[in-house]
Order: C-alpha cells, then sequence, then structure tokens
C-alpha cells in the first residue's frame, strides 16, 4: 500500500486524493488498459510473475537487462533497454510524476510499445515466430496431402504404412488357381493340424503357411 501511495496517488494541495489522470482523458481502450494494468499490478513484469512462483522479491530481475529488480519503477523509468522509447514519449524522471502528471496518452503509447518490445525480446531467437494464420494454413495444407493420397509430401516409409492401411478393394481380388498337388497339401495340413488340436490358427494363416 506505501508502494502505491508513493507512486500512484497524487494528492491536492488542499490534501483531497486525486482521481488519476488516465480517467480524465479520452484514451484509446488498449492505452488505456496498458496503464490500468500497470497501477493495479496486472501486468506480466517479473515482479508479479515472481510472486506467483514464489521467487524471492529480490531474486526477481529483469529478464531483459538482468541489472535489477523488474519492477513497476525499473520497467517505466530504469530500464537500459527502452531508452529511446523513453525520449521518443518523453517519460518524466519519476514514476510518480508519470503517473500523476505526465501525458497519459504518450505514457500508453510508451507502455504498449515497450511491453512489446519485452514480448520479442525473450522470445527464443531458434523459433522463428509464426503467425497464427500461418499455423492455420499449415495445419489444412497437411490434411489436403494427406487425402491426395500416398505419393505426395510422404515418405517411402510412410506411403507404404498408409497403403497398408486402406482396405483392399474386392474388384482386384483373384481367387488362386489350385492345382490337384495344392489342395492334397492342404488336406494333409488340414488333417495335421486337427490331429494336433491346433484349432486356434486362422484360415488365412493356416493357408499361407501351407501353400
Ligand atoms: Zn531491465
Amino acid at each position: 500500500m506505501l508502494y502505491y501511495r508513493e507512486h500512484f496517488l497524487h494528492i491536492s494541495d488542499e490534501g483531497f486524493i486525486e482521481i488519476p489522470r488516465y480517467m480524465q482523458t479520452y484514451l484509446p481502450h488498449q492505452l488505456r488498459v496498458c496503464i490500468g494494468q500497470l497501477r493495479v499490478s496486472s501486468h506480466q513484469l517479473e515482479i508479479e510473475r515472481g510472486r506467483s512462483k514464489g521467487v524471492p522479491r529480490e531474486e526477481r530481475w529483469c529478464p531483459v537487462c538482468k541489472t535489477e529488480v523488474e519492477s513497476e519503477e525499473h520497467f517505466v523509468i530504469r530500464c537500459p533497454a527502452y531508452v529511446d522509447l523513453r525520449a521518443q514519449f518523453q517519460i518524466e524522471e519519476s514514476l510518480q510524476l508519470c503517473m500523476t502528471m505526465g501525458d497519459q496518452q504518450l505514457l500508453g503509447l510508451f507502455l504498449a510499445i515497450a511491453y512489446e518490445r519485452r514480448d520479442r525480446s525473450l522470445q527464443p531467437t531458434h523459433q522463428p515466430r509464426v503467425s497464427t494464420q500461418q499455423t492455420i494454413t499449415q495445419f489444412f495444407q497437411r490434411a489436403e496431402l494427406h487425402q491426395r493420397g500416398p505419393s505426395i509430401g510422404l515418405t517411402v516409409h510412410q506411403a507404404t504404412a498408409q497403403r497398408a492401411r486402406c482396405r483392399p478393394r474386392m474388384g482386384r481380388y483373384h481367387r488362386p488357381q489350385l492345382y490337384q498337388e495344392d489342395i492334397s497339401r492342404i488336406r494333409r495340413a488340414y488333417d495335421h493340424m486337427m490331429e494336433h488340436r491346433c484349432t486356434t490358427t486362422p484360415w488365412v494363416v493356416f493357408l499361407e503357411e501351407t501353400l
């Protein structure tokens, strides 16, 4: 509460708490959200993330510059990663001035762009950023490849496996021509099977083994 009073409240000369300036100015929704989230600590900065993970306060380092604990003040006022943005959006030198007297539109813009830069710098470099639309397109392309048949975009191994899964069409089935010796061999094998009571052998296996 002390932290909040120190940084986010503005008390007038008459001793009244003033309405936060961002609530009195017209701001686009996104900027209003950025400022509001910072004021109520509903953000993704390490100081809050670490709290939920049980990290001690003094170890919640800024993941971008790794020089200080990433508090709201560090993010808005001190983190060296956003120096140019601070100059561009005329950010005041103290968090309290920013939150009370500073231009709220510029502050909102600074926050939106700085959050975006922070997210981008924390993304692993070996994984190129893929947009949602790209992912959806790739998903359907893969499905299409699968439907067209085994010859496109599949390895020989996959194609064989896919063909094995398909049910054989009855038109292609030709009854094997049996000769007298085959028939007698089947008979002999059948008798042998019955004799040893191997009745669990499926017919297909039985014929395959015999022929
Ligand atoms: Zn930093």
